[in-house]
Parts: C-alpha cells; structure tokens; sequence
C-alpha cells in the first residue's frame, strides 16, 4: 500500500506544494486507487498535478467524516473528474448539516447531491475496499479516558443537537508486520480507533498509525494515549493535522515521531 499526502497542515522546505489545515491522502494499494478525504478548498488538485497524479484514475473517495477540511474539496474534484463513475463511502451521518457558533462546518453537498454524480454507500459497519484495506465504520468506545465530547451542533429530524461526531472513522491497512490506521482527525478517540481495528481484523499487532489524534494539551488523556500506543508496541507514529507541537513533543519522549507534510510519501 502506497499513500501520498496531498493536504496537510504541513509542507516540507524546498519541496513547493502548498499546505492547509485540512486532510486529503491518495493511496494506491491491490490495483486500486483511492482517495482519503479531500481537503477543505481545491488545493489538493493542484499538489496532485504537480505530484504527477491523476485523479481521474481514482475509483473511490472515502471520508473519515463530514466536517468541512474533511469534505470542503469534494465539489472541486467533481467538477474536474472525467473518469469511468466514483464511488463514495461514509458512514451515515457524514453528510448531514453542522454547525459551530451558528456558521457551517459540514460537507458542502449532501447525500442526495452526492447520489446525483457518484455512487454513494453509506456505512456504520467495517466495509472491504481491497483484500487488505478495510473501512471501520462507526467505532465503539473501549476505554475511559476517550470520552466523545460534543463539537457543535448537527440537524437531527429538523433540530439541532449536539454533535458527537459518531461519523469519524478510519482505514485499516492489514500489512504483514501488523496493523497500520489511516486516521482524519480522531473525533472517535485514536485509541478506541486502533481497538476496534484489532478486534474487526482479528491482529492486535499495530505497527503505524498516520492522521489527526485530536490531541492539544499535555494532559491525563494524552498521558493515557502515550501509555496506549507502548503498551502496544506502535512503531511508526505519524502525528499530524489535529495535534498540536506540545503534543507531538511529549509522545516524542517516549516513541520517535515522525512529520508528515503535503508530498509525503508512505509505503507500508
Ligand atoms: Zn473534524
Ligand atoms: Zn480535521
């Protein structure tokens, strides 16, 4: 499985792509392309030219969840692709209305926009894209210290609520030396993430992880994260988009951090 980061918060020096606070990854793995997210704005068009890709080679978009530097590219895309019909895959709550403060932080279209042009699945159940690459769906909680706190508010049945973002999921990648999760920004708990990996791939052995933790202060929950990831013998850790500088720091202490920035590259 091959993964190329085509938006992050991050760039690299000398190398010109351009960076935001959003996430979007090309992977390429058993003859399939597959898109991870599509940034918040356009951008991830032009760092894929510029990278040699062609979008229109990508048979499925997956989104890890509806807020907007998830989602916010998608229309962007639309309108460039000329390939043989895109299928998109989210779980059920991925596309509804959100809002923070009163101002929209969900996707841009919504379902029945997206059904128009693409074949939609929605899914709260682990879904197979190749042989070794499997989407989770919603994640159960499995520990204290991971409880989901609301972020904003989502249109239920006409009212809002608050949001807990039971859309955020991940990828799995099944690779030989173990597990590796393809995150966006963790809303679900990156430890409950890597839980139900293991238990829906039957393989407790976790060898990377890249994506968003949510993760900012250096509190409890983070001290019970870095606990988490050694227990479990983590081995590539990729930290990016939603984790702050402090937090990248303290989890450097115990195991080596590695940056990610637009361009990256990440065979596993
Ligand atoms: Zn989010
Ligand atoms: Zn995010």
């Amino acid at each position: 499985m091959k993964l190329t980061v085509l938006a992050d918060n991050n760039t690299f020096i000398d190398r010109y792509y351009c960076g935001e606070p959003a996430v979007c990854y090309f992977i390429e793995d058993g003859g399939q392309r597959i898109l991870f997210d599509t940034g918040y704005s356009g951008l991830f068009l032009k760092n894929a030219r510029k990278l040699g890709l062609d979008l229109n080679t990508v048979s499925t978009v997956v989104f890890s969840h509806g807020h907007n530097d998830h989602t916010g590219g998608f229309p962007h895309l639309l309108k460039i692709y000329r390939g043989n019909g895109l299928a998109v895959l989210a779980h059920p709550d991925a596309f509804e209305e959100k809002t923070e403060s009163g101002e929209p932080i969900g996707s841009p279209l919504s379902a029945e926009q997206i059904r128009e042009k693409c074949r939609l699945e929605l899914s709260a159940r682990p879904v197979k894209l190749t042989e070794r690459l499997t989407f989770l769906g919603e994640v159960p909680s499995s520990n204290e210290f991971e409880k989901r706190s609301p972020i904003g508010k989502r249109r239920l049945d006409g009212r809002l609520e608050d949001d807990y973002v039971l859309d955020d999921t991940a990828l799995v990648y099944q690779s030989r030396e173990g597990l590796c999760l393809i995150t966006g920004c963790s809303h679900s708990g990156i430890c409950n993430i890597i839980e139900y990996a293991k238990s829906v791939c039957k393989d407790s052995r976790i060898r990377g992880v890249i994506g968003g933790f949510h993760l900012f202060e250096d509190d409890f929950r983070l001290a019970q994260t870095i606990a988490y990831f050694q227990k479990n013998r983590v081995a590539e850790l990729y930290p990016c988009h939603c984790v702050s500088f402090a937090a990248k720091a303290r989890i450097h202490q115990a195991i080596p951090v590695r940056e990610v920035g637009v361009g990256m590259e990440l065979t596993w």
